[in-house]
């Protein structure tokens, strides 16, 4: 079997150490693709490094909204610019996350739509970032875009009214090693029946989230560790897992526009 990890932060300095060895292990657990998520200007360009200097690895630009009220007109250029890396294959994360309030919820918002516009203008997907935003997030999706949203909602943690929004407006939905953690995975567990096979996504977001299993041992999470989510995934479907995990695989590629051979 073949996994994707469609969203990590391998830029974080938790890897400045061990990058080679969290490569390896990630590839030796069949972890053969890797989606390194920007978060501002700064992690972007680390991001796009990393990809670079590794097969399989691949790269978003984005500010995300906790980092919104840094960003600036320059900033959005420089991305624009820098998205022109044969290995960057989406934009983001961008969003709203009004749990935090890391920024001001008008900066938020406005750089959200600006950054929507910049991904429409540049024919990339994108990787979508909502917490707590009482619904703002989809308005916006939907004032904004007409037709079908080429994206994925990362790390999905809604309601199961928000994941049918989701899912009418053609995003993807990205799920994390939450699900493998008893209560809080719960209400997450009860909703992927209603997620079509071709809208699923696997992800660390390491190195946050680690899953059940790996918890035990490590605080930091890394992609290697995206096959306990794909198992219990694969555990709640009752699918064939060599089938359920090459679709997802799939349709990760076919998302990132990136070549499944
Ligand atoms: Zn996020
Ligand atoms: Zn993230």
């Amino acid at each position: 079997m073949r996994f994707f990890d469609s969203h990590c932060h391998l830029d974080d300095r938790a890897y400045d150490k061990d990058l080679a060895l969290v490569a390896n292990r990630a590839k030796r657990a069949g972890v053969v693709k890797i989606m390194i998520v920007g978060i501002d200007m700064k992690s972007s360009v680390k991001a796009v490094k990393i990809a670079e200097s590794t097969p399989g690895f691949y790269a978003s630009v984005g500010v995300h909204p906790h980092d919104s009220k840094e960003c600036s007109d320059n900033a959005i250029n420089y991305l624009k610019d820098l998205s022109e890396n044969a290995k960057v294959k989406a934009w983001g994360e961008i969003g709203l996350d009004f749990n935090r309030m890391f920024s001001p919820i008008e900066e938020q918002e406005k750089w959200f739509i600006r950054q929507l516009e910049t991904a429409d203008e540049l024919g990339l997907p994108i990787i979508f970032h909502e917490r707590g935003s009482n619904g703002r997030f989809f308005e916006i999706l939907k004032d904004y875009k007409k037709d079908e949203i080429k994206g994925t909602l990362h790390c999905f943690s809604g309601t199961r009214k928000e994941l049918e929004i989701s899912l009418d407006l053609g995003l993807h939905i990205g799920i994390t090693g939450i699900l493998t953690i008893s209560n809080r995975g719960e209400d997450l567990k009860n909703m992927i029946p209603i997620i079509p096979d071709d809208r699923l996504l696997i992800e660390t977001d390491a190195p946050y989230l680690t899953p059940a299993p790996e918890k035990n041992h490590t605080r930091r999470n890394e992609p290697a560790f995206v096959k306990s989510v794909f198992l219990k995934l694969a555990e709640i479907k009752k699918e064939d897992h060599a089938v359920l995990a090459e679709k997802i695989f799939e349709n990760t590629c076919r998302l990132f526009n990136i070549n499944a051979l």
